[in-house]
């Protein structure tokens, strides 16, 4: 079973490795949130307050069968968010967190895009196991999966 520390460990590895440039400007935390198949990831932080950002995976990631290329991307995309100013104190670069693919092409320029590539894949292949949802919900949750996670 991972653990919050392994989430904290993961994220400080992530931050050195790909995102040197990004500063941190508040008090980030990270932590397993609910058990959400639809959005497996988010960054928060309290309206108008940017003071903290709390970065939130899915529960279903304790589970170790999940390769670490899905959680380190995931957790990627949120610092992207950060990155680019959203819930961080950081300015903001864009109007809208996702439109015109903006965090895909964010991980792809820091190197992150064979495992982009492995984590769509896998998650495609073997999401709606792990979840347990008939089939005609999985197809939402792949939509979701591909653009909001
Ligand atoms: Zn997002």
């Amino acid at each position: 079973m991972r653990d919050n520390h392994y989430l904290k460990t993961l994220l400080t590895t992530i931050w050195d490795k790909y995102f040197p440039d990004v500063p941190i400007a508040n008090q980030i935390s990270i932590k397993f949130g609910n058990k959400s198949y639809r959005q497996l990831g988010a960054i928060k932080s309290k309206r108008g307050d940017n003071s903290s950002s709390t970065i939130v995976v899915t529960s279903y990631f304790k589970d170790t069968t999940i390769p670490e290329h899905v959680i380190l991307t995931t957790v990627a995309h949120e610092v992207v968010h950060y990155a680019h100013g959203f819930n961080s104190p950081l300015p903001r670069l864009y109007k809208h967190p996702h439109r015109g693919n903006i965090v895909d092409k964010e991980l792809i320029k820091r190197g992150l895009g064979e495992e982009l590539r492995q984590s769509k894949e896998w998650l495609d292949k073997n999401w709606k196991n792990i979840v347990g949802v008939k089939r005609k919900r999985v197809r939402r949750v792949r939509r979701f999966i591909i653009f909001s996670f």
